[in-house]
């Protein structure tokens, strides 16, 4: 029988996501990758394990995890039944529904009825009857907000959601969504937005209307899917993600210009005694606004490194600048 660590709350560290209740660990664990029907179940379980003995209380899913679509969410709820069920009330689990998902016209974007329907699948894959945050997973062009809201207002009334929240919305987008959530009372938790030092427009665009907002931030990919750390410096190793599946990212993605902005990241790590995935996971945290930086893993020790990397997440202004110098 799994028992998790006495103690394991002692270190870590809860920012509030927004003018919420909610508080979210510094470090979240995502199940995009390394949670599929094919991944090693016994690595899953202890990536899992370990993050929650230390504190990571925040697991991000989306219906489309896999793959095949949906097994992230059937591994992840195999190992809740197995092993994480007596400590549901000390986890804050959350899925989305936005990207193609199943065939024909209800599987995909942002009607009422391919929410609705989704987070039913979702809960039955992972053997819930609610999750804590259910986000819309991508803006939809031709569906009205109006629409999209109030799928999530009625499943958080239903309370299959405790919270909604919204992901990949740009900054009109964001504040289209928050107009008419002002008018029906219903309070978007976050946004969760790819976060990185290769990618930052998207929040940076928005960061004060989320603050002025009361809405947390999610940065997710901080690693840049591992570009950001030392993986890649000396050819595409075999168990990396790039070989393993490259759906997302590719070998193209590792350029010269990108090896020279590493070195030099590289150099600053060192000197202040972080490896180079941690100086960008570092950055990431210190930037003002970010409730939590959402990572991947493939094994435990890059779970460790994470948690290592929050404890040293104060720059100096001289470092901030040659930081920026480095990537330009
Ligand atoms: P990261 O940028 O954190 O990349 C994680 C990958 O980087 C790992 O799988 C590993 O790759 C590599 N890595 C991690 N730590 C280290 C280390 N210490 N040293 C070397 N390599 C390391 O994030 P992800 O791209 O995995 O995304 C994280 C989560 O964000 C997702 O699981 C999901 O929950 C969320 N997300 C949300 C999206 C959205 O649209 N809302 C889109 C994308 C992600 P390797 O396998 O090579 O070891």
């Amino acid at each position: 029988m799994y028992q998790p660590r006495e103690g394991r709350y002692q270190k870590a560290r809860y920012n509030r996501a927004g003018r919420s209740g909610l508080m979210l660990p510094q470090v979240s664990l995502g199940l995009w990758h390394n949670f599929a029907a094919r991944s090693d179940y016994d690595n899953c379980k202890k990536m899992l394990t370990y993050a929650f003995d230390h504190g990571i209380t925040h697991f991000d899913l989306a219906n489309n995890y896999g793959p095949p679509p949906g097994s992230a969410e059937t591994v992840f709820g195999k190992i809740l039944k197995d092993l994480l069920a007596p400590y549901r009330d000390e986890l804050i689990i959350s899925t989305k529904a936005g990207f193609d998902m199943w065939e024909g016209p209800y599987g995909d974007w942002g009607s009422k009825k391919y929410l609705v329907a989704s987070l039913d699948q979702s809960l039955a894959r992972m053997g819930l009857d609610y999750v804590d945050i259910f986000y819309h997973h991508r803006p939809d062009p031709e569906t009205p907000i109006e629409e999209t809201l109030d799928a999530l207002k009625l499943l958080m009334r239903q309370g299959k959601a405790l919270y909604v929240a919204i992901s990949n919305y740009r900054k009109a987008d964001t504040e289209k969504a928050l107009q008419y959530a002002r008018d029906i009372h219903l309070p978007i938790l976050c946004n969760q937005l790819e976060y990185s030092l290769l990618s930052r427009p998207d929040f940076e665009d928005q960061q004060q209307l989320l603050t002025r907002e009361g809405m947390g931030a999610v940065a997710y990919a901080p690693l840049a899917g591992g570009l950001l750390t030392d993986r890649y410096r000396n050819g595409i190793p075999q168990d990396s993600r790039i070989r393993t599946d490259g759906r997302f990212l590719k070998e193209a993605d590792v350029t010269e210009s990108l090896l020279k902005k590493l070195a030099k990241l590289d150099s600053i790590a060192r000197e202040r005694g972080q490896k180079l995935s941690q100086l960008s996971l570092a950055w990431v945290m210190a930037q003002a606004g970010i409730t939590t930086a959402l990572i991947g893993a493939s094994r435990v020790e890059q779970i460790e490194e994470a948690l290592e990397a929050a404890e040293n997440r104060r720059f100096s202004a001289e470092e901030l600048e040659r930081i920026e110098q480095a990537m330009r």
